[in-house]
């Protein structure tokens, strides 16, 4: 029997065996949380000509005073400007986004003057340049906007968009398959006979991965019957997938095949006992490029080792920054108790009360088999190997859902 190992020492493997997949140009209606492998670069001039950013009145800040009334001649709109210049004792009429013309160097408030028909009454100075978003100000033609290795937020796919970078080339996302084993299970939708039950994990794990890949391939249920198995396996290692997810069987008992048949089809195999809870047994191999993992079958430790481990892959094959997913550390609103020496990942529920401060409170619920309890999760608390007992207010890491 292979001794445990811990977290790190199993994503120091998983991690020296994910390997990018080289790039790919997308329309940026496409490229939402991809992270670019080329900088953007501005096309163009933001904004293309000095505009205003009011609804008011053109002018030239050195006739106006306290009192003063000018002589609007004129009007510029967005999508059609003046094209006249002005002169001393006249302004125009302008609206926001509205090309500022020559010799207005402020626009004033509608707000701010008096109209009566053509004569405006300015009650105020203004400051040179107020209200006008001068040529180039967001940026300019030629300038770098996005840098390689940045996430595009949803303001990133604006700037994109507005600096005329209609496609991006960003890293590939890996094709995933996904096998469930098992003799008692079936699909969601039908009715069980009472030695059976339905194969929930490759709903919840396929959930969980679809940010990070281009498609999932969920495969039909696969028996506890080694040729079986094997065959099935086969077709699937052969497929186009970059990543081949098992769930079940992953144990050594007399019915757990997953990993002596891998082997046999030529997968290099590791079998670990992690010392994590849930989820203890997980199998990683490769095969070729592919990546391999073996699930354990329960529920909670199936989806909690894809965080835990498949997720920091697919991340690392696409240069996201932070492999390991967005941590915290935040305050326990319950105690927690002495840890054994597994890393527990508890199931939690982060809250933020009425005075804006945010804790996390710990379920009590730690069966590896109860969906109820981390479906109602927000967290997962990583508490330490041999942690002490932990009291309210103390600080916690944790892993946001
Ligand atoms: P195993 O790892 O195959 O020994 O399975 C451990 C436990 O997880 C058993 O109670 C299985 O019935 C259950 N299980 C295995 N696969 C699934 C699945 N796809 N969906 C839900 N439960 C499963
Ligand atoms: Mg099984």
């Amino acid at each position: 029997m292979k001794k445990m190992i811990n977290l790190e020492q199993a994503l120091d493997q998983i991690f020296a065996a994910s390997k990018p997949l080289g790039t790919e140009v997308l329309p940026i209606q496409k490229a939402y949380e991809r992270i670019l492998a080329k900088p953007v670069i501005a096309k163009l001039n933001q904004p293309p000509f000095d505009v205003s950013a009011m609804d008011g009145y053109g002018v030239r800040s050195s006739d106006i005073k306290s009192g003063i009334s000018l002589k609007e001649i004129g009007m510029s709109q967005a999508g059609s400007g003046f094209d006249g210049e002005i002169k001393s004792g006249e302004c125009i009429r302008i609206f926001t986004g509205a090309p500022v013309p020559k010799n207005v160097d402020s626009v004033v408030m509608q707000e701010d003057v008096e109209a009566n028909d053509s004569e405006i009454t300015f009650s105020n100075i203004v400051k040179e340049g107020k209200h006008v978003r001068k040529k180039g100000q967001d940026f300019f033609n030629g300038q770098v906007l996005l840098e390689v290795g940045k996430q595009l937020n949803p303001a990133s796919i604006s700037l994109c968009a507005a600096s005329n970078n209609a496609k991006v080339e960003v890293f590939k996302q890996p094709k995933i398959a996904i096998l469930a084993t098992g003799d008692e299970l079936i699909e969601p939708g039908n009715t069980p006979s009472l030695e059976q039950i339905i194969s929930s994990n490759p709903y919840g794990i396929s959930a969980l991965v679809a940010p990070f890949c281009t498609s999932v391939t969920n495969h039909p249920i696969a028996p506890d019957d080694e040729s079986k198995l094997k065959k099935r396996l086969k077709a699937i290692l052969d497929s186009d997938a970059d990543i081949i997810i098992t769930s079940g069987g992953a144990s050594v008992g007399k019915y757990d095949f997953v990993q002596p048949t891998l082997k046999s089809l030529g997968v290099k195999m590791d079998f670990w006992k992690i010392a994590i809870r849930p989820g203890k047994p997980l199998m990683f191999g490769t095969y070729g490029k592919k990546l391999v993992f073996g699930l354990p079958g329960n529920p909670v430790s199936s989806i909690v080792t894809a965080i835990i481990a498949v997720l920091p892959a697919l991340r690392a094959m696409q240069h996201i920054k932070e492999p390991l997913g967005e941590r915290m550390r935040l305050p326990l609103s319950a105690p927690l108790k002495a840890n054994s020496e597994r890393r527990h990942f508890i199931r939690a529920i982060v809250k933020t009360d009425e005075n804006g401060s945010t804790n996390v409170n710990p379920i009590d619920e730690t069966d590896s088999a109860n969906l109820t309890s981390f479906s109602s999760a927000n967290a997962l608390i990583i508490h330490k190997e041999n942690a002490p007992k932990l009291e309210i207010g103390e600080l916690v890491n944790i892993l946001k859902l």
